[in-house]
Order: C-alpha cells, then sequence, then structure tokens
C-alpha cells in the first residue's frame, strides 16, 4: 500500500483534486470563481493548472491577496490610503500583502 504523505500547504494549494473544467482530476488544483454557468453561478469551483492557463482563470486566494493590497494601498470606507506605502517605504502590513500576493502567484504557476 501507498502511502500519501502530503504536507499541509498554505499556498492555497486545497487537496480537491477535482477539476470542474476539464472535469477530471489533477495533481493540484486551486479554487477558481465562476461568475456565470447557470445553476449555482457565482459558486466555487476548482481548476487544474492546464486549465487555469488555458481559459486564463485567475484563482481566487490570487484574486483576494490582490483586491487586499489595492484595499491597503488605495484604502476603502474605513481606512485611507496607507502612507509610506504609497512613497516609498512598504509598512509591515502592506509588505506582508505583496508577500501574500507573490506566494498566491507563484502557487499558480
Ligand atoms: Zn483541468
Ligand atoms: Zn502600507
Amino acid at each position: 500500500m501507498q502511502e500519501t504523505t502530503e504536507q499541509p500547504r498554505n499556498d492555497g494549494t486545497v487537496p480537491v483534486q477535482w477539476c470542474s473544467w476539464h472535469e477530471g482530476t489533477a495533481a493540484t488544483t486551486r479554487p477558481v470563481e465562476m461568475v456565470e454557468r447557470g445553476a449555482g453561478a457565482g459558486g466555487t469551483l476548482h481548476a487544474c493548472r492546464e486549465c487555469r492557463i488555458t481559459y486564463s482563470l485567475p484563482s481566487l486566494p490570487t484574486w483576494l491577496a490582490q483586491a487586499a493590497l489595492f484595499e491597503h494601498l488605495g484604502g476603502d470606507g474605513e481606512n485611507g490610503p496607507c502612507g509610506p506605502c504609497n512613497r516609498f517605504e512598504d509598512c509591515e502590513q502592506g509588505a506582508a500583502l505583496k508577500a501574500q500576493l507573490q506566494r498566491e502567484k507563484d502557487a499558480d504557476r
């Protein structure tokens, strides 16, 4: 019997190994939000790397990390734009958000 030694991963790669695009299993998949597709529109499906590239699917964690960074840089309803990040020096939070986005992008590849 073959044992799987799966490491817990923090890169957003989830153990769902079913790709809803080619409708088959894959070594790794990432969550991708489907905006349109009849019943269950807006739900989260998973796509393998090949399909994400083929169909230019942005993975949900990358999308969210990017949105969080933009929100930090540009401000939202409650917080103004981040001063340090918009000038020359990343603040601690900004650096963490950028690192997170980079991790998600790396995981997408
Ligand atoms: Zn696929
Ligand atoms: Zn900042």
